[in-house]
């Protein structure tokens, strides 16, 4: 099964922050709308970065609250790992696994079209699970 089916029932709206906005700033998106992460964009809405509270934490670990003044390009990972509607749940799994973080943006034709984080996947599986479960359920009644 594709990401697009996750999305289908999550919605397409992401959360993303300017590069120059402070991490104050971010801090406070982060709190409102109960996330953990933000795709960093700039004004034509390319992805540049993505910033997560655990990002946030080492900043003001090594910088004190000063850290909050900092604009969130200073502390936002810029590498960031994609992937597209098409790709399967199994492979977002995989990569967040190898890769260490809870986070993987959507792109589609150069636009973020959504973001899957790992209570999603583990959402899907834990019903994939069941789904499975019933279908078997099924076959041993009727044998
Ligand atoms: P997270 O587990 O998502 O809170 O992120 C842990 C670390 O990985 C932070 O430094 C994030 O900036 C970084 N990170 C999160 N998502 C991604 C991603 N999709 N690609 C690359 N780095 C990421």
């Amino acid at each position: 099964m594709t990401v697009a089916r996750i999305l289908a029932v999550k919605g397409r709206v992401v959360t993303t922050v300017l590069p120059h906005r402070t991490v104050e700033e971010t801090v406070a998106i982060l709190a409102e709308k109960r996330i953990g992460a933000i795709v960093v964009t700039g004004s034509d809405g390319e992805v540049l970065g993505i910033i997560s509270e655990r990002d946030i934490v080492k900043a003001i670990a090594r910088g004190g609250a000063g850290a909050l003044q900092d604009a969130v390009s200073k502390h936002m990972t810029s590498k960031v790992i994609t992937a597209t509607e098409d790709t399967s749940v199994h492979g977002v799994m995989e990569e967040m696994t190898s890769g260490r973080f809870r986070h993987v943006p959507i792109v589609n034709a150069g636009r973020l079209s959504g973001l899957v984080s790992i209570g999603d996947v583990v959402k899907y599986r834990l019903e994939e699970i069941d789904n499975e479960r019933q279908a078997l359920r099924q076959y041993i009644a009727s044998a």
